[in-house]
């Protein structure tokens, strides 16, 4: 695959079709600049700042581009919130939709089909093999990416967690637990 790649570069290179220097723009902007840091500062801003986190419910797009994260792949968003009676699983079941700029590239089984079936047939049971047990209670609610609208979860705050920093929170936000098939982290644990 890596051969193919550079084959295909060397030729686009010099058939003037690309320039170099912009695709290594594209590749860094991925491997450094874009991934699911971003999407967890987002979710702690919105556990700090009830403000924020209305702004956020209300029009996601806008409150998630004021803390600079725009681009490809996240151009219209909504912001799902998980609360004790209701837990919230992202999936595209047509392909692989998923918002770039707040949590980079997605990871491999959100693109499997065996994913993207299962989480609207069983979401129950798919959460449970990512380890996540809600109570019978709690309803689970799917959501179906499309190239049009993205959706980032935002998880519920971990108790125990009113003395920590907005940095501190966005460490225990983990990229799954915005997909939906984790939850945040607790305080402290190993
Ligand atoms: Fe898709």
């Amino acid at each position: 695959m890596a051969a193919r790649v550079r084959a295909l570069e060397t030729i686009l290179t010099q058939k003037g079709l690309i320039e170099p220097a912009a695709v290594d723009a594209i590749v860094d902007t991925y491997e450094t600049k874009v991934g699911p840091r971003n999407g967890a500062k987002v979710v702690a801003r919105a556990w700090c700042d009830p403000g924020y986190s209305d702004w956020l419910k209300q029009d996601a797009t806008a409150a998630i581009a004021s803390l600079g994260y725009t681009g490809r792949q996240g151009e219209h968003m909504q912001a799902v919130f998980n609360t004790e009676d209701a837990h919230n699983l992202v999936v595209c079941t047509l392909c692989s939709c998923y918002p770039w700029s707040v949590l980079g590239l997605p990871p491999v089984w959100y693109k499997a089909p065996a994913y993207r079936s299962r989480a609207v047939i069983d979401p129950r049971g798919v959460l449970e093999e990512f380890g996540v047990h809600l109570p019978a209670q709690t309803k689970i609610r799917v959501w179906d990416s499309t190239a049009e609208l993205r959706y980032l979860v935002v998880p519920m705050r971990p108790t125990g967690t009113e003395d920590l920093s907005e940095e501190e929170l966005a460490a225990l936000v983990t990229r799954d637990s915005m997909i939906g098939t984790g939850l945040a982290l607790e305080p402290y644990q190993p």
